[in-house]
């Protein structure tokens, strides 16, 4: 992409009421805009990283066995009825609406309950089972304080997959595997150091969920990490029988803030059991459905990249989400051959596939520095006068190449 083409401004300050660091270092490096307190816009470098976070999630689902579909965000109360989750009481964050014919609707603010309704068409036999069907969708939620920008959205993307399975066998079993495939992902997404499989509470059918948590002073969470067995437990659990059951000596855990990026959850027949749905087993007995719930919000896990990576300077992608993998900048100085050199290795790399962001703006070489630094791509190549005449390895035409995490700079041959 040629940054003259890229509509979007860099800027020196966020927004007054913006507080969250994350959202500031976004919105002045042009990644988001901010409609209102916990709704934004997702701009063209922002929809980029984004999509990458949701490619490596999407990977990993169907390494699983994950088929993707996606579910409406209006939702017909009559299953929340039935669920006995519409009530404002239970479910505390919807956003409801009515139809021009009286009736009221809601957003949605997660989907086991229009998913398992979506099943009952579907599932009929022990055959038929397991289904893990997955979505990226956005979800709804009235959420009560919204200060921490994209970690914590009224409208944000969630990833949100659900398995239904014969047994609490084939559950468990499926679980694990989920369990080992969101360590993956968390630790392409650059976020493995830092993230810790969190022991939180498990609602009816199973002692405890798993929370992945990466520490972070942003973070809304408190969690008491155990650093040598790479684990942690939520303040909200913590007692002596976690402690026993984990096999952790209290003064091993240390309390963090951390941000809750996934997780993962035992529904047992919870939603089967109240919205019917049933399949008949080998002998044709009629048995409930076996459910697990697993999340990862893509959008809360960029805003968590921003913050555990971010500098002084501005933004830091690992490379696996960055917008572009090479940000190439031409310092022209009014010479026509350094814009058409530069402008040269900008096809060739985009012909051979590498995602370049090729600064081809007339404006200052330190103003391009500045944004550059801001943007946080990964690896910065300058082509201007001085590298092209520069000699490397006995022949004359260079790149200088800058890497934005360490600095570190050097030259290479074209
Ligand atoms: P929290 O306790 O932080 O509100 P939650 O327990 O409500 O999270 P879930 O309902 O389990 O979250 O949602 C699954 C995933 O969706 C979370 O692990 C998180 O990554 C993401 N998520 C939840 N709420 C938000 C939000 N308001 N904005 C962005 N992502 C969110
Ligand atoms: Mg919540």
């Amino acid at each position: 992409m040629k940054q003259s083409q890229l509509f979007t401004k860099t800027r020196r300050e966020a927004p007054k009421d913006e507080v969250s660091q994350n959202a500031q270092l976004l919105i002045r490096a042009g990644y988001i805009h901010k409609e209102m307190a916990g709704v934004y816009d997702f701009l063209p470098l922002g929809l980029r990283v984004l999509n990458k976070i949701v490619n490596i999630i999407r990977e990993e689902m169907n390494a699983l066995g994950g088929v993707e579909l996606q579910m409406s965000a209006l939702q017909d109360r009559t299953h929340w009825e039935t669920s006995g989750r519409w009530d404002d009481e239970v479910l505390d964050v919807w956003f409801k609406t009515r139809l021009k014919n009286g009736n009221e609707t809601g957003l949605g603010t997660t989907h086991e309950e229009p998913l398992t309704a979506v099943m009952k068409d579907h599932i009929r036999s022990f055959r038929d089972l397991p289904v893990y069907a997955y979505q990226f969708q956005t979800k709804f939620r009235n959420e009560v304080r919204a200060k921490s920008g994209i970690m914590r959205g009224r409208e944000f993307l969630m990833k949100d997959l659900y398995s239904f399975c014969s047994t609490k066998a084939e559950q468990d079993y499926f679980y694990e595997k989920a369990k080992a495939a969101y360590v993956k992902i968390f630790e392409r997404l650059g976020l493995g150091e830092k993230t810790y499989l969190t022991f939180s509470s498990g609602g009816s059918f199973s002692k405890y969920s798993h929370e992945f948590q990466t520490l972070t002073e942003a973070g809304e969470d408190t969690i008491y990490v155990h650093k040598a067995k790479k684990l942690a437990i939520n303040k909200e659990v913590l007692n002596e029988e976690v402690l026993s059951d984990l096999g952790i000596k209290r003064e091993d855990l240390v309390e963090k803030k951390a941000v809750e990026v996934g997780n993962i959850f035992n529904l047992g027949t919870r939603f089967s059991d109240s919205l019917g749905l049933v399949y008949n087993d080998e002998q044709g007995k009629s048995q409930p459905v076996v459910m697990g719930s697993y999340g990862i919000g893509p959008s809360r896990v960029m805003g968590t990249i921003v913050e555990t990576f971010a500098d002084e300077k501005g933004i830091v992608w690992p490379e696996a989400v960055a917008p572009f993998n090479i940000h190439l900048i031409g310092l022209f100085n009014n010479s026509g051959s350094v814009r058409a050199a530069a402008d040269k290795i900008y096809r060739d790399m985009t012909s051979k596939g590498v995602e370049v962001l090729f600064d081809d703006r007339d404006v200052s070489a330190g103003e391009k520095f500045s944004d550059s630094d801001l943007i946080g791509i990964p690896t910065r190549y300058i082509v201007s006068e001085k590298t092209l005449a520069a000699t490397v390895d006995g022949s004359i035409g260079a790149i200088e190449v800058k890497d934005r995490k360490t600095g570190k700079v050097e030259m290479i041959k074209i």
